[in-house]
């Protein structure tokens, strides 16, 4: 399903970007977490989801980017095709930074905040300053402000699980055919090896 998100950025303000949160159940059910920037979307994983509890901590692993037109999708991706499962937009809105973005990615730390129709407030992606070759490491966190409210009272994932644009649940939109994705041909397909210096498409152990 492709539905028309664009009137949602203030026309004249164009320091407000796209954000949007789809569900996503893969082999495993994860959830992604998508910031436009540089006419892409800089994507993490988030396989645990996300919560607004600012003393919990949650796995962001950055992924490579996605084409803006992400942004509209909700539906199935056929089997055997890149990110077959089925995807449900679970949130979308605005967010904006003061930092600036490629120093912040560069740094590894981010804090921006978000107004969408789920989320809002200040949040923050931080690397991980551990471990070797874990450059993908990040987390994402709410810091504390009005919207942020303890793990124990509001699981958000739980409160609102339905999509935010057709108030569909996971199973509902699994239940539709799935969405046409044309095929690519095979010259194109066999380059898609990342170049050494590219994050892997997808970390081993996560699904896209
Ligand atoms: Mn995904």
């Amino acid at each position: 399903m492709r539905l028309p998100i664009y009137h949602q950025r203030p026309l004249f303000d164009t320091e407000w970007r796209l954000f949007v949160v789809h569900m996503h159940a893969a082999s495993r059910l994860h959830y992604d977490f998508r910031l436009e920037y540089a006419h892409s979307l800089k994507s993490w994983v988030l396989p645990y989801g996300l919560c607004l509890d600012p003393t919990r901590r949650r796995r962001a692993v950055l992924v490579n980017d996605h084409p803006i037109a992400c942004v509209e999708s909700e539906g199935t991706i056929p089997a055997g095709r890149y990110g077959a499962g089925t995807i449900m937009l679970w949130d979308r809105g605005i967010w904006r930074t003061d930092q600036d973005m490629a120093q912040a990615l560069r740094g590894g730390r981010l804090k921006f905040e978000l107004r969408g129709n789920k989320l809002k407030g200040i949040w923050s992606l931080i690397r991980e300053s551990y471990g070797f070759g874990a450059k993908q490491d990040w987390h994402l966190r709410k810091e504390s402000d009005r919207e942020a409210k303890p793990l124990s009272e509001t699981d958000i994932l739980v409160a609102k699980p339905l999509s935010v644009v057709t108030n569909r649940t996971l199973v509902e939109i699994a239940s539709e055919p799935p969405l046409f994705i044309p095929a690519k041909s095979k010259r194109n397909s066999k380059s898609k090896k990342p170049a050494p210096n590219q994050l892997p498409l997808f970390p081993d152990d996560l699904e896209p």
